[in-house]
């Protein structure tokens, strides 16, 4: 069938272009630092599809929570090849990975109270686990972090002090080593120099508290697949430098937690015009996407898109100053961009958002319309990785009246 066939809306991704972007990630580590490991971010996009193609090229899993944790055994990760980071980790997978050998970033301080647990009942294994830090990122980096002066909330203070208490009742318990740092910090920019400020914490940690480290993991939130942006060839170089001070690949892995960089390029959602109506001095295209389905948090301004331009069916097409290019749902604010001079749309003609992969699948809500088809895209034709929803995987695990369960 020819892509205009195919029913709207729907996302697809590139399988090609996602290996290029994964090989671009994959060399570079390479080149800069060998001994290196990938942790896929499940919240950035877990369609089981994309799980299992990243998983066979070799990444681990990073969860955080116990949903997400058994979504990656679901998938087929065993625990060691989990990456356990966030707040909200549950007692009993926590412990599982722990014993296991899975990396486990403690973040939290009844994770602390878990882990004096699990030593004292396994007195015999030495138990590895990582502290995730948090640091003043903002200071280094002015201007260029999400929470700005307010800081970030994750992990254990460092100006403070906490982040040294931490390790002292780490460093009390007979059996346990911390393995590794936990550096992961979300930022506006997503500049090289934000990378070199957490690698040169990394360095100043280990100077300052003697710290011998399995791993250091950089986290997310880098930058990939938009002209004029910093790329993995960018990052890791200078990343390489700082750690050079005080860290080899020989003796200290290096971690990463890639998300919306691997798959932003390669993955489109194609919507189709299916109502045109003026109404004072505004063209309104109802479109049969949602602002829900690409910017979900709404928070974006602009988006990257083109068109495929349907039949005219004999109309001419003028060019118009202004379209208010809208979503199906029934809310006001579902409106996704305003396109300024360019040729009238009409109903057929297809709007195709690019650099849509990140946070838009995983965060789109069961709202008036359930979620769309998803294709891949190889050797030219679409394949399909998942089924749009209808009502019956709607109601699936609910019940009706009459039938309320007791527990
Ligand atoms: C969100 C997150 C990531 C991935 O971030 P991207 O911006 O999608 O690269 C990685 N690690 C942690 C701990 C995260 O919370």
């Amino acid at each position: 069938m020819n892509e205009r066939e195919y029913p709207t809306p729907y996302f697809v991704i590139d399988e090609e272009q996602l290996t290029k972007d994964f090989s671009l990630l994959t060399d570079s580590l390479q080149a800069s630092w060998p001994n290196y490991r990938i942790g896929y971010s499940f919240k950035t996009n877990s369609l089981p599809w994309l799980v299992t193609f990243l998983k066979a090229k070799g990444v681990m899993a990073e969860v955080v929570s116990d949903d997400e944790y058994a979504l990656a055994n679901r998938l087929g990760f065993s625990d060691s090849e989990i990456v356990y980071n966030g707040p909200v980790k549950k007692k009993d997978s926590f412990v599982r990975s722990l014993l296991a050998g899975g990396i486990v970033n403690m973040d939290g301080q009844r994770e602390l109270d878990w882990l004096e647990e699990v030593c004292r009942e396994n007195p015999d294994r030495i138990i590895a686990v990582g502290v995730r830090v948090n640091f003043n990122l903002e200071q280094c980096c002015p201007g260029q972090t999400t929470m700005g002066e307010a800081g970030g909330r994750f992990g254990f203070a460092y100006e403070n002090g906490v982040f040294a208490k931490v390790l002292k009742r780490v460093r009390a318990i007979p059996n346990a080593r911390i393995a590794g740092l936990h550096l992961h910090s979300s930022s506006k920019t997503r500049s090289v120099a934000v990378f070199e400020a957490i690698a040169s914490m990394a360095c100043r940690l280990k100077r300052e508290f003697d710290l011998e480290l399995s791993y250091v993991d950089l986290g997310g939130g880098y930058c990939g697949g938009l002209p004029g942006r910093p790329q993995y060839p960018d990052y890791f170089p200078a990343v390489e430098k700082v750690l050079r001070e005080e860290f080899s690949p020989e003796e200290t892995a290096l971690i990463v937690e890639p998300g919306i960089s691997l798959l932003s390029k390669a993955t489109t959602f194609v919507t189709g015009v299916v109502d045109v109506r003026d109404i004072g001095e505004e063209r309104y295209l109802i479109t049969d996407g949602s602002r829900f389905n690409i910017d979900p948090t709404m928070i974006k301004t602009s988006h990257l898109f083109h068109l495929e331009l349907g039949p005219k069916n004999g109309r001419e097409r003028r060019t118009l100053a202004h379209q208010c290019v809208s979503g199906f749902s029934c809310m006001e604010v579902d409106r996704i961009f305003e396109y300024g001079n360019g040729p009238e749309l009409m109903s057929g003609d297809r709007i195709i958002y690019e650099n849509v992969g990140g946070y838009t699948m995983s965060l789109n809500p069961l709202f008036i319309q359930y979620f769309p088809d998803v294709y891949i895209r190889r050797e030219g034709e679409l394949l399909r990785v998942r089924r749009r929803w209808t009502p019956s995987e709607y109601v699936q695990n609910c019940m009706m009246f009459g039938e309320e369960e007791k527990i």
